[in-house]
Formats: structure tokens, sequence, C-alpha cells
């Protein structure tokens, strides 16, 4: 295999910035008659380009062969819905939308977000490359087209759909291998005067938190705001304002405008850039130390796991996100140190998380075995899971999260 090289500048990819060894997809959760079987592992090599300071995993996995049966339904967390209805006020209030306006999201999952769009009355159209999610946003009233976002087919419903106001990719433009083409996408969907609004995990928080399990084949650019601009520059777009969120860890929210209608870039684009730079974000060198942070994040957590079971304590995971795979496989957990994992969402209860082979169960399960440490896997939402598992101190049992330090709530 040739050295892989930058997707946004094309340079040889020569540096690493970390690399979690093998994992199979973690969004591929395996049936039960699937159990006797092989499973394919890929690398999770991320490297950062010398010259443009991309940080990127290769596409190791084409993304078809990732999101065509997707299994994450956006509508199972009550504070992500919560978070895209706001998001749709503010972007309605800011931009002035009204029943003559338009409004295409990319990636639009189960409708979730446009929902709360066509209940004001603006027309609304969702773009999904996941038949059987974009299925559940039709059920809910939300037009949706089934398909890759790309310079092309971007083009060809613009075409026959006319040109947005508002061009929303929240949390997809890390998702996708070809980013430039996307970013072209984007500026075909958008009007001359409309404007593009992207959310993205902010490289700057993940290397902060030690945030490495929201490292996955799926995310395949890790972005700070400079490389942001830089993708979308190549595009034609120019980023006029940035709000830092605390979604995902600590996200970058920017509204972009085509460059031949756009304002001056806010003071927050300026105070953001900053922030990046003097944490060593615009330098190459200012990306070393990462591996150090999650090797320590993986010795405590394993550490800790050890030790419980010595005890003859029991261990039982809260939540089977996808990138609760990342840090169990490369911690090289399984099934004798967590006992099993519990999840909302019915699609994965039933099958057994990938790599590890962890049995998923109903959040009921939970009670039944009175576990007496539950480990959090999406700390993110810690504060709205642990309001939810009041009930585990009952029998004594106590919270816990590995990320970004291993604590015991
Ligand atoms: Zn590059």
């Amino acid at each position: 295999m040739t050295a892989p090289t930058c997707r946004l500048c094309g340079a040889d990819l020569a540096d690493t910035f970390v690399d979690l060894g093998m994992s199979p997809p973690c969004e591929s959760y395996v049936a039960a008659d699937q159990l006797d079987r092989g499973e394919v592992f890929y690398p999770l090599h991320v490297r950062i380009c010398g010259q443009c300071l991309l940080v990127q995993l290769p596409a190791y996995i084409a993304a078809e062969d990732i999101f065509s049966d997707y299994a994450y339904f956006s509508s199972y967390s009550d504070s992500w819905v919560a978070h895209a209805k706001a998001f749709v006020e503010d972007a309605a209030d800011r931009l002035s939308l009204g029943e003559d306006s338009f409004v295409v999201e990319v990636a639009s999952n189960d409708g979730y977000l446009l929902q709360h769009v066509a209940q004001r009355g603006i027309r609304a159209l969702g773009i999904e490359p996941a038949a059987n999610v974009a299925e559940a946003a039709v059920e809910k009233g939300v037009p949706t087209e089934v398909l890759f976002l790309g310079e092309g087919t971007g083009a060809d419903v613009a075409g026959r759909h006319g040109a947005a106001d508002l061009v929303v990719a929240n949390n997809v433009f890390a998702h996708v291998p070809d980013i430039v083409d996307f970013a072209k996408g984007l500026r075909r969907l958008v009007a001359d005067d409309g404007t593009v609004t992207i959310e993205i995990p902010h490289l700057m928080r993940l290397i902060e938190g030690s945030e490495y399990d929201t490292i996955y084949h799926e995310h395949y650019s890790y972005l700070s705001l400079l490389t942001t601009q830089r993708v979308l520059a190549e595009a034609g777009l120019a980023v006029v304002d940035v709000e830092e969120l605390p979604t995902h860890g600590g996200s970058l929210r920017t509204w972009s405008m085509p460059v031949e209608s756009a304002r001056p870039p806010s003071d927050a684009v300026a105070a953001v850039l900053a922030a990046e730079e003097a944490a060593g974000l615009h330098s190459l060198e200012g990306h070393a130390g990462f591996a150090e942070a999650v090797a320590r994040v993986r010795n405590d957590l394993v550490e800790f796991l050890v030790e419980r079971s010595r005890r003859g304590e029991t261990v039982v995971a809260y939540g089977a996100p996808g990138k609760g795979n990342t840090l169990l496989n490369h911690c090289g957990i399984r099934g004798d140190l967590v006992s099993f994992a519990v999840d909302r969402n019915p699609f994965k209860q039933g099958k057994f998380l990938p790599g590890t082979h962890i049995p998923i169960r109903a959040p009921e399960a939970l009670a039944e075995a009175r576990p007496d440490y539950v480990l959090i896997m999406p700390w993110n939402l810690r504060d709205e899971i642990a309001d939810q598992l009041h009930v585990v101190r009952d029998w004594g049992g106590k919270l816990v999260v590995a990320l970004p330090r291993l604590e015991i709530l």
C-alpha cells in the first residue's frame, strides 16, 4: 500500500497524531447467530498533514459501507432533540426565516431537526444516505432524499428544489471521506446570499479532554476552525461567525456564506483562532503529546476494571454508542471485565458490541442485575444519564466515567 495522502491538500501523510491499533467498524453490532464467525478489524491510525495540518483518518472503510444501513437514530437522545430545537429557533431568528424560506439539512437522520423547521411552516428538505433512517423522517412529515452529498448531487438537488436560504450540516462534515467534494456540494445547495451552518467536534477540546473515544472509522477528519476554514475556502465558502458549544465534548458551530456575499468575520472567529494558536494547533509540533494522554486513560480504566474483578465486584456499561467501542477495543476489555451493556435503542438490544462481543440488553436489565458499578459510556451526556440512573444508588451501586479521566461519581 502506498502512503496515504491528505484529503485536503494532497500532501503525503508522514506524521502520526495517534495510533489506536486495530478495531472493527464501531457501528457493526453483532447478531447472536454471527458470534462464531470472524470479524474484520481495520486500523485506527490517525495522521496529521504536515502541510495543511488537517488531522485525519485515512478512509480505511468506504462511507457507503458504513452509512447505508446505519443504526443510529438521533431521536433516541432527548438532549440531542432539544439541542436541535434550540438551534432551529436561533437560526430562524438570526436569518429571519419565514414561510417563504427554504431549509435543507444534510445527514438529516430521522428528521429530529427538520421536524422543528416544518412545524414553523418553513419548507424543509432532508438529505440522508441511510434509507432506513430516512424512512423514519418521511413518517414525521419531513421530505427526504436518499443520497450522499457531493458537488454533483448537490447541483442536482438544487436544480429540482431550488437554492436554500439555509443549509444545515450538523455533525456530518467530519464524517465524509471526500470533505472537499462535500463542501462543494454545500455550496451548490445554498443560494448566493444564503448561509451554511456546520457543527463539528472541536479538535482543541478533543485534545484538552483526551477524548480519544471520539476517534472511529466513520470520523474521517478532526477539525480545528483553521482547517475548517481551509476546507470551506476550497468550495468558495467563507466563515463569518462561530459559536463554541458543549455538545460532543466541545464543538464548533460555524456560519458561512458564499465568498461573493460574505461579510467580514466576527470577533468570535478571531477569538477562536487565537485560542487554537495558543493551544499549539496552528503548528505540527503543537499536536504532539496526545498519544501519551491516551495511554494514561487506558491504564487507569484497565487498572480499575481489573481491581473490581479481583474483588469479585461487577461492572455494567450504560449506553452502547459507537464511540464506546473505540475505548473498549483499544483497552482490550471483554465480557469478563464488563458483564453487559444496556442501551435504550431497541435496534441494538439483543446484539453484541463489535470486537468485544459484550452483550447489549434493555435498560431494565440494570435493576435486575444490580451491578456494583455502572460505567457511563457517553460521558458527554453524564449529567443527563446520572439523573436517569439515580436508582443505581438505591442498591449501593456507583456510577463511573472513564473520560476525560477515570472518576467515580
Ligand atoms: Zn494537507
